[in-house]
C-alpha cells in the first residue's frame, strides 16, 4: 500500500480557502490500528477547509467520518463506534490568547508541513472512549449461550 501524502502548508491552506476531501484506511494510522479489532481497512473519512473569514484568522475546519471496531471491555465482544466528527481550528504561529481560546475552536501551529493524517490519527485517538462498553448491558449477551451474539445484530439493537 503507498502512503499518500498528505502535507499541506496548513497556513496557506486557510489563507486559500482550499479544500480536500478524501478517505484513509486504518491502516495508515498505525497507532490509532493498534487499538482497533479491524484495524487494516476500516475507511476514515474527511473533509478539510480552510475557512479564512469565518474567524478572525485564516482557520480550517476538520470533519471526519468513521465507524470503527473496538473491544468493549466488559463482554470482549466487538463494538462498532460511530464518530462524526467537527473542529475548527486557528492557524497561528503565536498561541493564541485564552481569551481567544474556547471549547468550539483549537489552536494549530502555522506550518509549512502539517500532516493532515496525522491530525486526524490524533483527533481519532482523543474522541475515542479509553474503556468501550457497549451502551446495553452486555453481559446477558453471552451467558444466555456458549455463542457469541453476531456483532452486528447486537448492533442493529442500538439504532433505533
Ligand atoms: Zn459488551
Amino acid at each position: 500500500m503507498t502512503q499518500k501524502s498528505l502535507i499541506i502548508n496548513n497556513l496557506e491552506f486557510a489563507k486559500n480557502q482550499l479544500e480536500l476531501s478524501d478517505s484513509l484506511v486504518t491502516a495508515q494510522l498505525p497507532r490509532l490500528a493498534e487499538i482497533l479489532t479491524n484495524h487494516e481497512n476500516t475507511q476514515v473519512q474527511f473533509q478539510l477547509s480552510g475557512t479564512g473569514k469565518q474567524f478572525r484568522q485564516p482557520s480550517l475546519h476538520l470533519n471526519i467520518k468513521a465507524n470503527l471496531a473496538v473491544t468493549c471491555q466488559r463482554c470482549l465482544d466487538e463494538m462498532l463506534i460511530s464518530l462524526n466528527l467537527n473542529f475548527d481550528y486557528l492557524i497561528s504561529s503565536t498561541e493564541i490568547s485564552e481569551a481567544e481560546e474556547n471549547d468550539e475552536i483549537d489552536w494549530l501551529e502555522a506550518s509549512h508541513e502539517m500532516d493532515v493524517s496525522e491530525l486526524i490519527e490524533d483527533e481519532l485517538l482523543l474522541a475515542l472512549p479509553i474503556a468501550p462498553i457497549h451502551a446495553h448491558d452486555c453481559s446477558k449477551l453471552n451467558t444466555q449461550s456458549g455463542d457469541n451474539p453476531n456483532p452486528f445484530a447486537v448492533l442493529k439493537g442500538f439504532i433505533k
